[in-house]
């Protein structure tokens, strides 16, 4: 039961989340973002012709606040992470959400915005990480 108002938000989220993409891609310097003890460890150039087939096969764009509890596509809800919702580093973060809390690569979607939340990357806490 989707209201028709639903549909022109999720509509407009997945062209907002087509136009990050790239930033996304040019954000993680070809690299998981994430770094977990599951991690595939997988490197690519972002700047090659290849590089959007790449992350579609190997990676996911994750949802640090996830979409079902409100969270967009904004840039800074977005963590490009190797795997699927069941592998890799993408399945990590699912299997193991209250360390992904504090890891920040879950947002709660009762307390503050993801923007404001500080998140580890790759081993390093972030807070509003530019694209390159
Ligand atoms: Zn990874």
């Amino acid at each position: 039961m989707t209201s028709q108002s639903q549909k022109v938000k999720n509509r407009a989220d997945e062209r907002l989340l087509a136009a990050n993409t790239p930033l996304l891609i040019a954000r993680s310097e070809g690299m998981c973002e994430v770094g977990s003890e599951m991690c595939a460890g997988i490197v690519f150039d972002p700047e090659s012709d290849v590089a959007a087939q790449i992350v579609q096969e190997c990676f996911s764009r994750h949802h640090r606040r996830l979409k079902r509890q409100g969270g967009t596509s904004e840039l800074d809800n977005l963590v490009l992470a190797c795997g699927s919702g069941t592998s890799g580093c993408h399945g990590w973060i699912h299997r193991n959400p209250q360390r992904s809390r504090t890891l920040g690569w879950l947002v709660s979607a009762h307390g503050p915005a993801p923007e404001h939340m500080p998140w580890l990357r790759r081993g390093v806490w972030t807070l509003r990480e530019q694209a390159a």
